[in-house]
């Protein structure tokens, strides 16, 4: 349970400093914070009500932007931000929830659903990228919810019966090519290089210190997910949107598209039989179901992978291979 909160939980890369309303208005205390409501989310918050309302724009801004990469349902339920006016009120948060002080921000999935983040540039970091991030992990909770089939409920504790259905790497992925949307003006422009993981790419590609695609994409979420990870999965979800021709983007995209729609459905044809057959037929004998499903799920989205995104046509080693060239030949 900690350690899915710590692998949600996000450090991110140095981006270019932006001006930030509000940055010199005094501290309130956190016992005067107040609710902000946008038409989707509710931000508490102790900064200035002129702040919050900046926030909201910016986030209903974002919304649409994210839904367009992600494949929204039409409807979900409101969703939660909390904004600290200061590190120091952020850091005391952060410990309870089993992170370092490292972290700009993060999600947890776990009730109270909700973003938590410091309104300060934190380690060189915009709190908006820290936003666009954390947003692509809330929405995905939201989206990739697997409910669990009604004849298992009865076995199973309450927290158990929606678990997350999008694999480790392409929820990282999905975020970090989102925190690349934020142009030097503060508007939203979805595609654009993420300029700091391409960079540490090519770096990891040229040193040979790049962690195998096979390993990326089957992490499985409690396991370690360092800063190449971050960089790979980054820079297959950018090549799986982009290309040199209108066609073959077209192409990729659509096999991307299918691939979040067997991972919406975690990977599964018959949910109510293969539930029960695959996860709890021994009576989750020595494991709780959360880590037996994050085991599963990794192992299924590297199968889905193979099969949705390379298809007969290349082996992974094939792919992983023309994929690291494309990328060094991308600018930022
Ligand atoms: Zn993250």
């Amino acid at each position: 349970m900690w350690t899915r909160w710590q692998q949600i939980g996000i450090f991110v890369m140095l981006l270019p400093v932006l001006t930030l309303a509000g940055s010199c208005t005094p501290v309130r205390p956190w016992s005067d914070s107040f609710v902000y409501h946008s038409p989707h989310y509710s931000i508490r918050t102790n900064l200035s009500p002129k702040v919050a309302a900046q926030a909201g724009d910016f986030l209903e801004e974002v919304l649409p932007a994210t839904c367009q990469v992600l494949g929204c349902p039409p409807s979900f339920p409101r969703l939660f931000v909390y904004m600290y006016a200061s590190v120091h009120q952020y850091e005391k948060v952060v410990g309870p929830f089993g992170l370092t002080r490292g972290t700009t921000g993060f999600y947890s999935p776990l009730p109270p659903k909700a973003i938590h983040l410091p309104w300060r540039f934190t380690r060189g970091v915009a709190p908006q990228v820290t936003l666009l991030h954390e947003g692509v992990h809330q929405l995905i909770d939201q989206t990739f919810a697997f409910s669990v089939p009604t004849a298992a409920r009865k076995l199973l504790p309450a927290a158990e019966h929606s678990l997350i259905a999008a694999p480790l790497w392409l929820n990282e992925g999905l975020a970090g090519y989102m925190e690349g949307a934020l142009s030097s003006n503060g508007s939203i422009v979805v595609g654009t290089v993420n300029s700091q993981r391409l960079s540490h790419l090519k770096q990891l590609i040229r040193s040979g210190k790049i962690p195998p695609l096979r390993k990326v994409l089957s992490r499985s979420y409690g396991e370690s997910f360092n800063a190449a990870d971050y960089a790979v999965a980054w820079g297959i979800v950018y090549t799986l949107r982009h290309a040199a021709t209108p066609m073959e983007e077209q192409r990729r995209r659509q096999r991307l598209e299918d691939y979040l729609a067997a991972a919406q459905g975690a990977f599964f044809k018959e949910p109510e039989k293969e539930f029960i057959t695959e996860l709890l037929a021994d009576g989750l004998a020595g494991r709780t179901l959360t880590s037996r499903w994050h085991r599963r799920l990794a192992g299924q989205s590297l199968k889905a992978f193979k099969e949705i995104i390379l298809g007969e046509e290349t082996t992974l080693d094939e792919w992983q291979h023309s994929w690291r060239h494309e990328i060094l030949q991308l600018q930022p």
